[in-house]
């Protein structure tokens, strides 16, 4: 159930209403809209009648939320929900483009990986440590190395950095080094993971599962927010069909739906959905017009070396290109592209 107060409702009132509500052993979760202030109520819809919440003092009204995902849906919370990161702001007219290689190699690498996303404009630098690899005879990222390295990186270049979690007991760490924290697409439903990555203080980027519909990843969503972290960013990276030429199905249909069903900032990652490079500046262009507010893209210096995903990795040169599409098409629709200057 979501309370609508008035809009004159005293600060005293609200207060007080989240009290009774927290005493009778409900969540509840505060929404402070330009417009108006909602209290999210979750737990049982009989007890909580017994309440009377629409007879407390400076309630407006009290609605049922019909979606099963209640926090992300735009019932509870109207506008758009902008995630802060260091000085960068992501939601409602800003783009955030997140770029660097899909994993960290050496030192060299992430240096000049960092160098070549800050110089193009990204406004924050990707790279994973610990990478979930489908062979457990790939690559499977340099670990607690890989974290320093990237902190190095972040450190030279001014760029925070966006990297995954794959279980909890690396949690400490990465939340330690790194900006925001990536759930990766085979983990979007881990429920005890997303649980204790909200819990982390850090804006998470949830990757969508390539087998989940829409309704599952904002359920999935709904389990970080939950927990009283509202700093969630949507990440689409291509679903699974039959199409074999690419290696994913890119679903941008889910960004139009996505925007009018939750508050919540969604960004695409052209370079999983595809994964091949030739194909990620038309796309990166299509995500922003329609409506994305952000892109998560890896680039690589030499990708032919590249220890994961070669293939889909952009040069710098390539990388450059599409974020001049991308600012272009920003501009057009009188957005800002975020970066550290
Ligand atoms: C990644 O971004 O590094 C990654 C492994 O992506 P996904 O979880 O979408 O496969
Ligand atoms: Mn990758």
């Amino acid at each position: 159930m979501i309370v609508i107060m008035n809009q004159n409702a005293g600060q005293e009132q609200v207060d007080s209403l989240i009290s009774l509500l927290q005493d009778s052993g409900f969540g509840v979760h505060l929404s402070r809209g330009v417009e108006r202030t909602v209290v999210g109520v979750i737990g049982e819809r009989t007890r909580m009648e017994k309440l009377a919440l629409d007879a407390r003092a400076g309630v407006d009204r009290v609605l049922p939320v019909s979606e099963p995902y209640k926090l992300a849906s735009r019932t509870f919370k109207p506008e758009d929900t902008v995630v802060q990161v260091r000085d960068l702001k992501i939601g409602r007219d800003n783009i955030l483009v997140m770029a660097g290689p899909c994993a960290v190699e050496s030192r060299e690498q992430i240096l000049a990986s960092a160098r070549a996303v800050k110089n193009a404009g990204a406004g924050v630098l990707r790279g994973g440590a610990f990478k979930p690899r489908t062979s457990p005879y790939s690559f499977q990222g340099l670990k607690q190395e890989g974290m320093e390295l990237l902190e190095e990186a972040s450190r030279e270049t001014g760029l925070p950095v966006v990297t995954e979690v794959m279980d909890s007991s690396t949690l400490p760490l990465v939340a330690r080094h790194a900006d925001i924290l990536q759930i990766g697409a085979r983990n979007m439903q881990n429920f005890s993971l997303l649980s204790e990555v909200a819990n982390a203080g850090k804006p998470v980027l949830l990757k969508r599962s390539p087998c989940a519909a829409i309704e599952e990843w904002l359920l999935a969503a709904e389990y970080i927010l939950k927990e009283g972290n509202g700093q969630v960013i949507l990440c689409e990276r291509g679903i699974k069909t039959f199409e074999k030429f690419t290696r994913n199905t890119l679903d941008l249909t889910a960004v139009p739906v996505l925007k009018h069903l939750t508050h919540l900032p969604v960004v695409v990652d052209p370079s999983h959905a595809i994964g091949k490079w030739r194909y990620i500046r038309p796309m990166s262009r299509a995500a922003i017009a329609a409506g994305a507010d952000g892109l998560l893209i890896e680039v690589h210096p030499e990708p032919d070396k590249a220890l994961s995903d070669g293939p889909q990795s952009l040069t710098p040169e390539n990388f450059q290109a599409v974020m001049q599409d991308v600012t272009r098409t920003a501009l057009d629709m009188h957005k800002v592209v975020g970066s550290v200057s």
